[in-house]
Formats: C-alpha cells, sequence, structure tokens
C-alpha cells in the first residue's frame, strides 16, 4: 500500500494517541461498556398488578434496597412484566406513569374513618379498620338475614350488604373471595376485573 506523507502523518498521530489513552486507562471500548452499565442492576425486582382499571395488567416493581431489616426501599422504575398473560410486557399511558402515582403525595395509604356527622377524616390501625368493618357486618347480617321467603323455602339471604372485590386477585383469591361471600349469604357481589 502506498501512503502520502499527509496520510502518514495522520496513521501515525491516531495510533499514538490510542495507544496513549490506553495507557492512561482511558480504552474507548472500556469506556463505552461502562456508560451502558443497566441501570436496574442492583435493584429488587416485585411482581405486581396496576391498579387503575380491570384490564389488570402486570408489573414488574424494581426498588432500590434489598428488604434487609430496617433498610428502606426505595421504588425507582415500574415496567410491564413481559410473562404476564394478560399484556406480555405493555402499559398503557396510565400504567406507565404508575412510579408518579406511587409516589404522590396525595396517596391514600393508612385506613381512615369518618364518623357520622363529621367533616374530618382521621387516621386509623389496620386492626381497628378491621374490627370495625366485622362489627358492623354481624349487625347488619343479625339485623336483615332471610332465612326463607314468603313461600316458606329457604333462600338464606343477605340483602342489605354488598361486596365489592379486587381485580388484582389471582383465580384462587377469586375463588375464595366468592366462597366466603356467598357462605353468609351476600348476594351482591362483584368486581372490576373484566378479565
Ligand atoms: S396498564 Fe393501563 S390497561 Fe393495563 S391495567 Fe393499568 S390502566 Fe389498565
Amino acid at each position: 500500500m502506498e501512503l502520502s506523507r499527509r496520510h502518514f502523518f495522520k496513521v501515525c498521530a491516531a495510533g499514538a494517541g490510542s495507544t496513549s489513552l490506553a495507557m492512561l486507562g482511558f480504552s474507548p471500548a472500556e469506556a463505552l461498556a461502562e456508560v451502558r452499565t443497566f441501570k436496574l442492576a442492583h435493584t429488587t425486582e416485585t411482581r405486581s398488578t396496576c391498579p387503575y382499571c380491570s384490564v389488570s395488567c402486570g408489573l414488574i416493581v424494581y426498588s432500590l434496597g434489598d428488604r434487609a431489616k430496617n433498610a428502606r426501599s426505595e421504588i425507582i422504575h415500574i415496567e410491564g412484566d413481559p410473562d404476564h398473560p394478560v399484556n406480555r410486557g405493555t402499559l398503557c399511558p396510565k400504567g406507565a406513569g404508575l412510579l408518579d402515582f406511587v409516589h404522590s403525595e396525595n396517596r391514600l395509604r393508612h385506613p381512615e374513618y369518618r364518623a357520622a356527622g363529621s367533616s374530618e377524616w382521621q387516621r386509623i390501625s389496620w386492626d381497628e379498620a378491621f374490627t370495625r368493618i366485622a362489627r358492623h357486618m354481624k349487625d347488619d347480617r343479625d339485623a336483615n338475614f332471610i332465612r326463607r321467603n314468603e313461600s316458606g323455602q329457604t333462600v338464606n339471604r343477605w340483602l342489605t350488604t354488598g361486596m365489592l372485590a379486587s381485580s388484582a386477585a389471582s383465580n384462587e383469591t377469586g375463588w375464595l373471595t366468592v366462597k366466603m361471600a356467598r357462605s353468609l349469604g351476600i348476594v351482591s357481589l362483584d368486581t372490576q376485573a373484566r378479565i
């Protein structure tokens, strides 16, 4: 191969430059590899379900922290679960913006109670919430349960309380929910899910 004088100097300059950079530890290949470090490499993955609509798309929630005791996790990224049969990794714009929902200051995080006639909500514990719900259900069922209809046929109906189940429940949880509600005599039972 014939080299012109100008071309010869260009080749030498490029070679010297690369060698110097490599000697200083600035290998272009290594530098590129460093830039492309996967940002989710050290996160914890948790599978969940989008809470917005009845489609119930599967999610993977990425958080910093390894769930060690006393360590506080921070959710930094949410994306569609490619293994989920409903959405195969896709999310609509609402689901794709879930990170804002998670970190919203207006997000309800605890059970709250508003007394009859009051305009104020007060935070209560989960124990207190469950106890109140159970108390109300028991009292209402005792007062309104229908054992027989007008013809004397056994019906065991409880018409004054309804139940709205979660769209995020699995088939097994849904099956148990229906069994529990029907065993109490609840007739009005629905769920947000349409899957
Ligand atoms: S990602 Fe969109 S379509 Fe899927 S459950 Fe959430 S709101 Fe519904």
